[in-house]
């Protein structure tokens, strides 16, 4: 679908703010994907290749991000979870 990461990055900040009718094809088509997410009962979890591909797009979004009010969905709560791990010493 969409070739670069950066570009793709810079695709799902535009789609979080974006709320008009908008006429960018790579917008239209991350939007798809995020009410695909939300909508999903398979999930990720369940095998779903949409939602995997929503799910790594927020989370390489979220290692980037820098932004403590940020307008990307779910973005704070990964990036949370990310401190949560990383305080916690790694048991195997
Ligand atoms: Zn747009
Ligand atoms: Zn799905
Ligand atoms: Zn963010």
């Amino acid at each position: 679908m969409m070739k670069k990461l950066s570009k793709v990055l810079e695709v799902l900040l535009h789609s979080a703010r974006c709320r008009s009718r908008c006429s960018d094809p790579h917008c239209h088509l991350m939007k798809k994907l995020f009410s695909h997410s939300k909508a999903c009962t398979v999930r990720s979890s369940g095998g779903c290749r949409h939602c995997k591909k929503a799910w790594l797009i927020l989370i390489m979004h979220a290692r980037n991000c820098k932004e403590s009010d940020c307008v990307v969905p779910r973005c704070r709560d990964l990036k949370q979870h990310a401190k949560s791990l990383a305080q916690k010493p790694a048991v195997v």
